[in-house]
């Protein structure tokens, strides 16, 4: 992709003034790591969006409020109970990636080895878009397709709400690959809710092996009812996340 033109936004309303009067040419750049996988004929007027805000995490009424411009590298150093985006951001890329792309920008276009689509949809978490007035869409109606078909012109991301991992509940996130710093093969995030040792609620989200990540729902409805072995959240050598074990001789099929 060829920039033809830059400008530097100050305000969320000068971003969405710019991106309207260039047209169709204009694009937000946030990290600006994606341009490399995008066509090189393509020519674009860059809006930077780095200067408008929406960067951090806040804790309201059970949610995670994420800026769309935040950093991974303040994801993977945010801690709070229930916060479970540092692991996914643990095993981003590398650092120097990790300090430059935003979580708006990995989520906004999807690429099939993006982590952060994959993890949100497991965790339900619901993206609110800026335009003439906000818009909020829940993580499988955002992913059901590329973002950008949901955003008019000059409307930006700029919130994600992840709902906090409460009592009885947990996150496990994987990702293959040959080795540490390669694109993913595949990505799964599953998020479980549990009473006593009986699942009652499951999401399972894939990723990098599918052109779009998904939802694995008959793979959720055969989790629901079953029961977790003892200590069933335990972490494997090689297995950058925990795993949920169920009961011998369950069956899962997908
Ligand atoms: C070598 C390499 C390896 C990588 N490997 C991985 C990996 O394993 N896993 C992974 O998850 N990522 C990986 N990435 C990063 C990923 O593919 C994207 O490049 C990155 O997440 C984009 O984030 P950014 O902040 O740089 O966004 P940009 O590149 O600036 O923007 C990406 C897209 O989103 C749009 N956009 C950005 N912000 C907004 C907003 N607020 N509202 C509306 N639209 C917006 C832009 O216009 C653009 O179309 C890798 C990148 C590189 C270069």
């Amino acid at each position: 992709m060829k920039l033809t033109a830059y400008h530097r936004a100050k305000s969320l309303a000068d971003a969405r003034r710019l991106l309207k009067e260039l047209g169709p040419t204009a694009m937000p750049l946030a990290g600006a790591s994606s341009h490399s996988f995008v066509k090189n004929d393509d020519e674009k007027i860059g809006v930077d969006i780095a200067d408008i805000g929406f960067e951090g995490v806040e804790c309201k009424n059970g949610h995670f409020v994420v800026g769309a411009n935040t950093r991974i590298a303040d994801l993977q150093a945010f801690h709070a109970p229930g916060w479970v985006l540092d692991r996914v951001a643990l095993r981003f890329v590398s650092q120097p990636l990790r300090n430059m792309t935003t979580i708006g920008g990995n989520i906004s276009r999807v690429f099939p080895w993006n982590d952060f689509p994959v993890a949100l949809l497991a965790l339900n978490a619901t993206m609110t878009i800026s335009g003439e007035a906000k818009t909020s869409h829940l993580a499988s109606v955002f992913f059901d397709g590329q973002p950008s078909r949901l955003f008019q012109p000059g409307d930006l991301l700029t919130e994600i709400s992840v709902p906090e991992i409460g009592e009885g509940s947990g996150f496990g996130y994987h990702k293959e690959s040959l080795v540490n710093m390669d694109f993913s093969h595949l990505t799964i995030a599953a998020w479980i809710r549990r009473e006593g040792r009986t699942i009652r609620d499951a999401r399972v989200a894939v990723g990098a092996g599918v052109p779009l990540p998904c939802r694995l729902s008959a793979l959720e409805a055969e989790l629901v009812g079953k029961k977790m072995r003892r200590g069933g959240h335990r972490r494997r050598r090689g297995s950058a996340s925990g795993r949920c074990f169920l009961e011998r001789g369950s069956r899962i099929q997908q």
